[in-house]
């Protein structure tokens, strides 16, 4: 088969899961269990490390319960095996008799954030000129869009970490606020090396968790707020710079705009009163400016970085948050100067590329605003499509999958990549939402929970199983290469839009060679803010490690942004005023304690992958719950136990845990798994404002026993 190597080839590709997208280096295994034999590879961002997951890679090919063939549901509520013919005229012929009987509108995509850059592209191309319908979002919604749409506001682009991650080796202060990447990506952690042994690592969670513990005794600083006042100590980490003269007003005056409104906005945060809402003692958050401050430029310090995730994000004020974080960095100089920066830290796989090539509800490819009429004559052009055929902006995933089979809301829902009925919040209205559907069709690789829900599930090729790009939390554009054949009839998604398209009428347009669809991708986001269009097949396999923006063959790509000018019509980053509000669903009387959310070492995302790798679902195989031992004391629970947990979207259980590592008034569970331990059946679907981003990290619950008194 094209692409597979024979048994001792090596091949050098990157890890299937997070951002960080560690090299690896496949070697084709004569006839063993697995077809392939895993090592870490020397690249800027792991060298040669890998976590456990990487490690284990190669379990998800031949996972014992793998969709080899494509199946239809039956009559009975089972499912058949059936030909590809078969199963794409099935698709074809009901999406065309949806589509007659009530509007283009009527069928929806849904993305994901793992697929390749050619995958991604793709499906936003098949989703406006095939279906014509505005009717696409993906799971990076959940994932990056409040850093991103904080950065776009702020600096006119998002690409992640706007340098190398290797520069924060040289900076004396690293501010990590609401990520663990000790936890979700360790080989991260070795970047932190420098600000550690300088005493400037500051690690902002209200848990104590392994990323924060690095930042203890004399490595650095853990601030452990209140949950969701993670804006409360920005507000007050700026206004003691302010306070004090210790920010950089030369670089306030040339770069920036926006100053003296942020300036106002934060008078009022003075560290005793901040103290009153997030729980950290006024000389700590004191402290802690000041460490920032002696470590920027401007004070003679050897740099800063300042890093947000998750924790800070996943917040109805997600995009105000990350706009504080962002304002901090700019009263400290550190934006667009080497060895100084501001950059969220990306989770998912291709969480950067996913959201550059078209698969968001809002734009098109190159990282261009789909309600632009210049975009859009430049991408209809590459499209070979008239301007006014493409349609306008969709919905936000929450919205879109809260309308779904609702009045004048679409009917069928085609999927990709994303495990929706355990990795978005609340769980238990989006299977509601899904049972509506006339027609729901997933493409997995495994029988994920969602794809158990559909009418048709087709199999699909995963990882290294495929050539592609995936473009990392730099904005580094890497080779995804292929070194093993994929079991039975599973088939790239490239091949599968294709036939679909051809059914549904359009029969040019979708070539299934990955080079062939990059080429258009590069061609497509000529001019944008992701430029790819210097970037090809040939440059990538020769060894360059480009990131963009990279406009054209001769160019060396950017390893740093903004060191010239910002992206804005005047090339100055935009200073926005936020302030700080309580979360959508606060605690109270009937749900008294926090519940916060995020990951385990040994699971990614929804777990659909990690939960089938034995040596994985081992060290983590079920749901728990992290509870401080004052908390279980007052409500009578032990060790072991089982614990309900509720919360006004919905009920769960899980295991309990005894730590001091979550605060008295929180409790932590991971998000990993499906069924009665499920934290998304928890967590609250309000969405930020601007970016529509799910509230996740944070909502009331009540906590008590499973057990009958
Ligand atoms: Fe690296 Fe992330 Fe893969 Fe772990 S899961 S090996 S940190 S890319």
């Amino acid at each position: 088969s094209p692409g597979a190597t024979a048994p001792g080839d090596a091949v050098a590709t990157h890890c299937p899961y997070c951002a960080l997208q560690c090299a690896q280096t496949l070697t084709r295994t004569p006839d063993g269990r697995l077809p392939v034999e895993v090592d870490g590879r020397d690249f800027p961002t792991n060298r040669g490390g890998l976590c456990q997951k990487g490690w284990t890679s190669a379990e998800v090919l031949r996972a014992s319960d793998r969709v080899t063939t494509p199946l239809i549901r039956t009559a009975d509520g089972g499912f058949r095996e059936a030909e590809w013919a078969e199963a794409l005229d099935l698709v074809a012929d009901r999406l065309t008799a949806l589509q007659e009987a009530h509007g283009r509108d009527t069928v929806a995509v849904f993305g994901g954030g793992g697929l390749t850059n050619e995958k991604a592209y793709a499906l936003g191309k098949f989703t406006r000129t095939v279906l014509r319908s505005p009717y696409i979002d993906y799971n990076g919604r959940f994932c990056m869009s409040s850093a991103a749409a904080a950065s776009n506001r702020a600096f006119g682009m998002d690409r992640g970490l706007g340098f190398p991650l290797a520069d924060l080796g040289g900076a004396d202060a690293v501010l990590i606020l609401g990520s663990n990447m000790g936890v979700t990506m360790p080989p991260f952690v070795q970047h932190l090396a420098g600000a550690r042994e300088r005493g400037g690592l500051v690690v902002v969670d209200p848990r104590e968790t392994v990323t924060a513990r690095l930042a203890s005794d004399d490595q650095g600083i853990h601030l452990a707020p209140v949950p969701a006042t993670d804006m409360v100590v920005l507000l007050a980490l700026t206004h003691v710079v302010l306070a004090e003269g210790l920010a950089d007003l030369h670089y306030l005056e040339e770069r920036t705009h926006g100053f003296d409104a942020v300036r106002r906005s934060v008078a009022s945060w003075w560290p005793e009163r901040a103290e009153t809402v997030c729980g950290i003692p006024a000389d700590e958050l004191r402290r802690t400016a000041r460490l920032l401050a002696a470590a920027s430029p401007s004070k003679g310090g050897r740099g800063a970085y300042v890093l947000t995730g998750r924790g800070v994000e996943q917040m109805t004020q997600g995009t105000a948050c990350v706009t504080a974080a962002i304002n901090l960095s700019l009263v400290l100089g550190l934006v667009g100067r080497e060895g100084s920066g501001f950059g969220p830290v990306t989770g998912q796989g291709n969480g950067q590329g996913g959201r550059e090539h078209g698969q968001k509800s809002d734009q098109l490819p190159g990282y261009r605003s789909i309600s632009d009429p210049a975009a859009r004559a430049h991408v209809a052009g590459v499209w070979g499509v008239e301007p006014d055929s493409l349609p306008g902006p969709g919905v936000p995933a929450v919205q879109l999958l809260a309308s779904l089979g609702r009045e004048g809301g679409p009917r069928a829902l085609l999927v990709h990549g994303s495990n929706v009925v355990v990795s978005a919040p609340n769980a238990d209205a989006v299977r509601a939402s899904l049972s509506r559907l006339d027609l729901l069709v997933v493409c997995d690789m495994v029988p994920s929970e969602t794809a158990l829900l559909a009418d048709v599930i087709l199999p699909v090729t995963q990882w290294a199983e495929e050539d592609g790009t995936m473009t990392n939390l730099e904005g580094r554009v890497l080779r995804r290469r292929k070194a093993v054949d994929a079991p039975g009839r599973a088939r790239s998604e490239l091949w599968i839009l294709g036939e679909l398209a051809r059914r549904l009428g359009v029969s040019e347009g979708f070539p299934d060679d990955p080079r062939t669809v990059f080429a258009e991708l590069a061609r497509a986001s000529a001019g944008g803010v992701a430029d790819y269009s210097g970037i090809d097949y040939d440059r990538l396999d020769a060894g360059e490690q480009i990131q963009w923006p990279c406009p054209s063959a001769a160019h060396p790509g950017t390893p740093r942004v903004f060191l010239e000018r910002f992206p804005t019509p005047d090339g100055r980053a935009r200073m926005t005023p936020v302030d700080h509000h309580a979360p959508h669903d606060d605690v109270r009387a009937d749900a008294p304690t926090y519940l916060v959310t995020g990951r385990v070492l040994q699971h990614y995302q929804s777990g659909a992958q990690t939960r089938r790798v034995p040596e994985l679902d081992a060290a983590q195989p079920a749901p728990f719950v992290e509870v401080h031992p004052l908390l279980a004391e007052r409500i009578g629970l032990t060790e072991g136990e089982e614990a309900v947990l509720t919360t006004a979207r919905g009920t769960a259980t899980a295991t309990v845990r005894l730590t001091e590592s979550v605060r008295p008034d929180t409790v932590f569970m991971a998000f990993h798994w499906a069924g009665a331990g499920s934290a998304n059946r928890l967590t609250n679907d309000a969405t930020d404002p601007i970016s529509g981003m799910p509230e996740f990290k944070v909502t009331a619950v009540a906590i008590a026993p499973a057990r009958v008194p």
